[in-house]
């Protein structure tokens, strides 16, 4: 099985602002499973530097790379970001308001039908681990 992951939640100092979203909890609930990481950051891939302005420009190729190129499993992506988030995001007035709503890399990797979770359903990442995986 393969897993596409948001590479900032695995520690990757790629955020905007140069640091990252080190989640333990989720790292935790993974090292139970075997399984192939494939950890991507969709912004970095489309050619920004790190740090970089907050944007939510990605260049299309990127986000079909991950999607067609990559075929993977399930994807967990990290919520609020423009590119990652998966159920929301920043209403765009940079005011720190979230609102419903896809990334761009979240979307996109929707219409491809992909498995898809935020680091926040860690309930629905187990539910579908378990189901699909033994724990070592
Ligand atoms: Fe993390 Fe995604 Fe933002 Fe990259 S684009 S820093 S992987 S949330």
């Amino acid at each position: 099985m393969k897993i596409l992951i948001s590479s900032c939640l695995l520690g990757d100092n790629v955020k905007y602002s140069g640091g990252n979203n080190f989640n333990q909890n989720l790292i935790d609930l993974l090292e139970k499973y075997d399984f192939e990481i494939i950890k991507v950051c969709p912004e970095v891939m489309g050619g920004l530097s790190t740090p970089r302005t907050p944007a939510e420009i990605i260049k299309n190729k990127v986000i079909t790379k991950i999607g067609e190129d990559d075929k993977v499993d399930l994807v967990i992506l990290k919520e609020n970001s423009p590119s990652c988030g998966v159920n929301k995001i920043y209403d765009g007035t940079f005011s720190n308001i979230l609102i419903e709503g896809r990334g761009l890399t979240a979307e996109k990797l929707f219409s491809e039908e992909i498995k898809i979770f935020s680091e926040k359903e860690l309930d629905k990442i187990e539910k579908f681990l378990k189901s699909n995986l033994k724990e070592k």
